[in-house]
């Protein structure tokens, strides 16, 4: 029988109506057989994810403060969530166990995996259906990374055996035994192993909106929604800030191509967007935009610089060894930029500053924060021309100053650096300049 895996997010799964609506996706059709889930997300935009709740403790109890505020009302949520749907679990000792960790050892990976722990729970109850604990199926290597292998095989024997599963989000075990979460977001990864494990042919992502929109809907009015779009598109935007689906979470499924398909849980019957390895829509040159605050670029001057052999690798170098991944590092004949996160890069900044002085004695060392990246994605632009133009006129129309271009090798994205200040204004000028092309 064909296999579809449901990953519900946390808006979703909010409170018991939200319930309800993922359950009856669920059982309208029999293929829908293993759920994976977030912990209980905002009921409304004044509201706390549980996730973010679960952190707070952890934070208060490694100050040996009372953590008790924010537990009970993690504890009152679920409560809530399994009187409404008639399930009976011992909650009263799961918390008891959470309190006594919280007291005695308290660990941050541990009490934030609880709220996807104890989702599943319910609504494994609430289904019928298996509870499969990642604990048990999902591994980390020493170093943090998904232990791919394992995961996979031992994943797929588990579920092989069982018709249908419920699947906590967001974490796994490391080799000692200890929980490990992913980055925040991480359900839709894990979503993605068990579509790979059970060589599921459909991964269907549910989430609030009815898929993935071709700019911030936050930022641009009723953006058009990208009924298909590439895996490597979709990183593209992803990585560039559109956050309706964790970065990562294509390359557990992209290898086998297995298909992802965005839905709305409160719409259930629009399409939403399916994410495969070709986007099947000629002619469309923009498929979205995205973008991200928080960058600086270190621009570093030396005449010669050209001839210099290996200048650049050791830049590059200084900032590898600080930790500091580069984002990009457009050049000029005697100048070399590094855009970096500004976060990582104001952490070592005094020490990359001087390794840059003593090892490639620059002429000139110049940092620019408050930089905002804007990508502008689609495979179609490869085989089109103007459409860097248009952006350029557009922005210079609207008086909003370029900091930076650059572009990608396969001609997939254009991506310039603004001000912060420029930033939404910059998203909307392209949005309307290039919706035409979408
Ligand atoms: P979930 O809790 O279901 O995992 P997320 O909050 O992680 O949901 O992702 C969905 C949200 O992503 C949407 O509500 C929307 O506000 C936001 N978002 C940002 N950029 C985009 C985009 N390009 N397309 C769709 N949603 C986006
Ligand atoms: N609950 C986690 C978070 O809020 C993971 C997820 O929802 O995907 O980040
Ligand atoms: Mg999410």
């Amino acid at each position: 029988m064909n296999s579809i895996v449901v990953k519900f997010g946390g808006t979703s799964l909010a409170d018991v109506a939200q319930i309800r609506k993922a359950a009856a996706i669920v059982q309208s059709n029999p293929e829908r057989r293993y759920v994976v889930v977030s912990a209980p997300g905002k009921r409304d935009s004044t509201d706390v994810k549980v996730t973010d709740l679960l952190y707070q403790c952890y934070s208060i109890a490694a100050r040996g403060d009372d953590f008790s505020g924010p537990l009970s009302e993690i504890h009152a949520r679920f409560s809530e969530i399994a009187r409404g749907l008639q399930v009976s679990l011992d909650l009263e000792a799961e918390f008891d166990s959470i309190r006594r960790r919280l007291t005695m050892s308290p660990d941050q990976d541990y009490v934030a995996s609880r709220g996807e722990y104890l989702n599943a729970r319910i609504i494994a109850a609430y289904l019928g259906f298996d509870f499969v604990p990642p604990e048990e199926t999902i591994f980390f290597t020493d170093n943090g990374k998904l232990d791919e292998d394992r995961t996979f095989r031992v994943m797929g024997e588990k579920l092989a055996a069982l018709p249908h599963a419920v699947i906590p989000g967001f974490y796994g075990v490391m080799p000692i035994g200890v929980i490990r979460t992913f980055s925040r977001g991480g359900s839709d990864i894990t979503g993605s192993i068990v579509a790979r494990a059970v060589n599921a042919h459909i991964y269907e992502n549910w989430t609030d909106v009815s898929g993935m929109l071709s700019a911030d809907p936050r930022i641009v009015n009723n953006p058009k929604v990208i009924r298909r779009i590439t895996y490597t598109e979709l990183r593209e935007l992803s990585y560039m800030g559109a956050s309706v689906l964790h970065e990562d979470a294509i390359f557990p499924v992209r290898t086998v191509g297995i298909p992802i398909n965005i839905r709305n849980t409160n719409c259930p019957e629009d399409p939403g967007t399916l994410i495969a390895s070709t986007d099947g829509t000629e002619g469309r040159v923009v498929t979205g935009i995205a973008g991200r605050k928080g960058f600086s670029a270190i621009v570093v001057e030396k005449s010669m610089m050209n001839a210099e052999v290996g200048f650049g690798a050791r830049l590059l170098q200084i900032f590898a060894e600080h930790g500091v991944p580069f984002e990009h590092c457009p050049t000029g004949i005697d100048m070399l930029s590094v855009v970096v996160s500004r976060d990582l890069f104001n952490s070592s900044r005094d020490e990359i500053l001087q390794n840059i002085q003593e090892e490639l004695t620059p002429d000139a060392v110049s940092i620019h924060g408050g930089l905002a990246m804007i990508a502008v994605v689609g495979q179609g632009m490869a085989s089109s021309r103007g459409t860097a133009m248009r952006i350029f006129k557009a922005l210079a129309e609207a008086e909003i100053n370029i900091r930076m271009i650059d572009q990608g090798p396969s001609e997939l994205n254009i991506i310039v650096g603004v001000n912060e200040a420029d930033y939404e204004n910059a998203v909307r000028v392209i949005y309307a300049e290039t919706e035409s092309l979408m």
